[in-house]
């Protein structure tokens, strides 16, 4: 149910520490819901049951606090939702809008090297080439009681038979709000579930944002691409379509987007080094 209030959220994924590209998007959540009279929820996206880890989550639950940002309780943790995630993964199931693929990432690209050119997806992954799509129905059942790991994929061609589009969402930005065509078509038979969890980023994201009301999604444009499969997903599941804006990424003197990986500094290590969160906040634009 869409409610008359904003509703804004951060959702941050506790496989690291926040660096100052997730406090510019925790600012700018917290600075538009307060500008819009709404609310920003945190959310806790920890599907990822390798990565994710409880101190980490600690962490950044002190960091934004550090940060003197304060959210309302109760806070989601996606792991402890992972019945509505599946779900939401069989209504698609069963109307014959996702199948078990059973290919791993070495046999798709041994598949992929025999074959010529295949396009990639918006995050530059080869599309899947469909081996799994077409597997005989006995077979997959076998497969499947067996307990053959597996991942499950949305099949794009029936899910735009069902949903044809045209697909597109609302952009709102200081200056107004504006449509922005979507093609989901470009992720191909895009992954909804992983092996290990019922779910996928994709799926527990639109699950979510409808399941806590959110009116306005703000993340980073390393996301908008994501976007246009999620406006998909909201329609084969019936969900509302959020309102979008997806924010510049802060990038590093190389050019590069902030990443622990790369070695980016934590918000803790600033914090260690006497910075101050006035001077986070004034460094990023915020007052
Ligand atoms: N959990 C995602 C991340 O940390 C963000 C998801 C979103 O804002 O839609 O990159």
């Amino acid at each position: 149910m869409r409610s008359e209030t904003p509703i804004l959220r951060f959702a941050p994924s506790p496989n690291g520490r926040l660096h100052l590209g997730h406090a510019y998007s925790a600012l700018l959540n917290a600075d538009l819901a307060a500008r819009m009279g709404g609310v920003c929820r945190l959310r806790i996206e920890d599907i990822d049951p390798q990565r994710s880890k409880p101190e980490l989550i600690a962490a950044i639950v002190a960091d934004l606090a550090w940060l003197e940002l304060t959210y309302p309780e109760p806070v989601r943790r996606q792991s402890q939702h992972m019945g509505s995630y599946q779900t939401a993964l069989d209504r698609l199931v069963a109307r014959g809008l996702a199948y078990p693929c059973f290919c791993s990432r070495g046999q798709i690209r041994a598949r992929i090297a025999a074959g010529s050119e295949i396009p990639c997806d918006p995050d530059g992954v080869p599309l899947y080439p469909g081996t799994c799509r077409t597997l005989e129905v006995g077979l997959v059942a076998d497969r499947l009681a067996r307990g053959e790991p597996h991942t499950w994929r949305l099949d794009m061609a029936a899910a735009l038979r069902e949903m044809p589009g045209p697909y597109g969402y609302c952009a709102f930005a200081e200056d107004g709000t504006s449509q922005v065509a979507a093609e989901p078509a470009r992720w191909g038979d895009a992954v909804i579930a992983r092996r290990d969890v019922p779910t996928s980023y994709h799926l527990s994201v639109v699950h979510d944002d409808a399941e806590e009301g959110v009116t306005h999604v703000v993340r980073g444009r390393d996301l908008e691409a994501a976007t246009d499969l999620h406006v998909l997903l909201q329609r084969l599941l019936g969900l509302p379509v959020p309102y979008y804006r997806h924010h510049p990424l802060l990038l590093d003197s190389a050019g590069e987007k902030l990443a622990k990986s790369r070695g980016s500094q934590s918000l803790a290590d600033l914090r260690a080094s006497g910075v101050t969160p006035g001077a986070i906040r004034a460094r990023l634009g915020f007052s």
